[in-house]
């Protein structure tokens, strides 16, 4: 496995980087023990100050994070820079926050005094995917330095030169050696570090096949692990949905991130009513898309991150046509330089094709017609994957009511699936398990403690 950057805008190879030696491995999960023992017992007040300031230097140098996300995986320039934003403003969240999440709880027992008190567990170990290469590594990194752990990453091998301004980050940022690590290590090596005692519990995003292997590994070795993994989310409309408002909803979540978003939607399940005419103006809307530079602020369709990526969801687009999928518009790759794919909307999807359990990492729209809001649940739930979804109707306790009854971590009324510093994000069955972000994330890895006087 290699650490590469190429530009999915041309193809270009970019730069490369060596991997870490089992020497230097050694070494950095060394440094980070050490520096446990130190941060462990640094005051929230300090944390918070090196935490700010990390979120200080992203806001400055927005456009300089944004590029390189943009030349490593193709992301869209200024949907890059609102990631960055994000990324800030989910790290001034916990530097603000931490400390009170964190607070001893008094449980008021019925006798005497029993406090239950939240404490570090130490070096932690984070698995990461390319598609939001910062947004995902503050959601692991920053919630847990706060509550006093260190960590180390892994970052995905085709994003290196946002892994490793990252750490940089940190460094400037005035964080002691060993607070975060960047590791360029090798799928082996990732196996090994989970192993090792000095690592307390192990988080990784991805896809479910990676989440099985790196939870198997960590369930091997008693480590308590959180799993963010794929999706495949409905976006359900009703037949009283504001049809103009929906159609930009679906077109906006479809196409954030050119569809490589764990919850992007990826099932379009529409009351029949309302069916044609969204279907129609679903389409017009994706034909208007422009492929372009990435770079260029005009540009509204991205490049996908591989050609790989690209390959493997032509392939998926190929197998379910000949299980008797019928394709609305696109399905093929576009004729430029770079790894572009049309806009694509899939009808006749039936439950024996296998595209309807897989997920589609890219532009590629599944689309359902559906009697009423019953059948509309139930295609919704007949799905292994339960991350987000969202449903679309002009009577908001009718939609609260739907979100109440779909089986996800996540539910949105009137708006798809997004993330914001203080919503707990994740999902259930195969999407994983644990939750980032809100209260919530900051508890994942840290020791409840009961302490209890007569
Ligand atoms: P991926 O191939 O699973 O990669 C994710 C990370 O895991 C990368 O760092 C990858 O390293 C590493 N990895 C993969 N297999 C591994 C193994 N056997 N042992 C050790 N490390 C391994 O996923 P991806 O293609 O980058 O990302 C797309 C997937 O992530 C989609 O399914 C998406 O829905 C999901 N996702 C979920 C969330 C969420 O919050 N639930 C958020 C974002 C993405 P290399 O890159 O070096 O192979």
């Amino acid at each position: 496995m290699t650490y590469q950057s190429v530009n999915p805008y041309d193809g270009k190879l970019l730069k490369t980087f060596d991997e870490l030696t089992d020497k230097q491995l050694e070494a950095a999960l060394a440094t980070a023990d050490t520096c446990f023992e130190t941060w462990r017992h640094t005051a929230f007040a300090k944390r918070s100050a090196v935490v700010a300031k990390v979120a200080a230097i992203m806001r400055a140098r927005i456009d300089e994070f944004a590029r390189l996300a943009t030349l490593d995986m193709g992301m869209l320039i200024e949907q890059a820079r609102s990631e960055v934003v994000l990324s800030a403003d989910i790290t001034e969240y916990y530097a603000r926050n931490a400390e009170h999440f964190l607070a001893p709880q008094d449980l008021k027992p019925s006798s005497g005094e029993a406090v239950v008190e939240s404490s570090p567990i130490g070096v932690l170990f984070g698995v990461q995917p390319w598609n939001f290469p910062y947004y995902q590594l503050v959601r692991f990194a920053v919630p847990n330095l706060m509550a006093g752990n260190v960590v180390m990453v892994k970052h995905a091998g085709i994003v290196p030169q946002c892994a490793i301004a990252f750490e940089k980050l940190w460094i400037e940022a005035g964080a002691p050696a060993g607070a975060y690590t960047n590791l360029l290590i090798s799928y082996d090596q990732v196996s090994r570090v989970i192993d090792d005692p000095r690592i307390k519990g192990v988080a990784l995003t991805g896809s479910v096949e990676a989440g099985r292997s790196v939870a198997g590994r960590a369930g091997q070795n008693l480590k308590k692990s959180t799993m963010e993994l794929g999706g495949s989310d409905a976006f359900i409309v009703l037949e009283d949905a504001d049809l103009d408002k929906t159609v930009k909803w679906a077109v906006t979540g479809k196409m954030n991130h050119t569809g490589q978003s764990c919850v992007s939607p990826k099932r379009f399940i529409v009351v029949e009513e309302l069916a044609d005419r969204f279907l129609d103006k679903f389409r017009v809307a994706l034909a208007a898309l422009e492929p372009g530079d990435p770079m260029d602020k005009a540009t509204t369709l991205g490049p996908l991150s591989t050609e790989a990526a690209l390959i493997q969801l032509l392939g998926q687009v190929e197998r379910a046509v000949a299980k008797g999928a019928t394709v609305v518009m696109g399905g093929k790759r576009i004729d430029r330089p770079g790894w572009f794919m049309e806009p694509t909307i899939l009808t006749d999807i039936k439950p024996d094709n296998p595209a309807f359990r897989e997920e589609f990492f890219g532009p590629v729209a599944l689309f359902f017609r559906v009697k009423n809001e019953d059948e509309a649940v139930e295609l919704a739930n007949d799905s292994d994957f339960g991350l987000g979804g969202s449903v679309f109707t002009k009577d908001v306790a009718r939609g609260k009511r739907v979100a109440r009854r779909v089986d996800t971590g996540m539910m949105f009324v009137n708006q798809p699936t997004s993330s914001a510093p203080d919503l707990p994000f994740g999902g259930i069955k195969n999407s994983g398990y644990g939750r980032e972000l809100s209260s919530l994330g900051i508890q994942e890895f840290v020791n409840k403690k009961l302490v209890r006087v007569a």
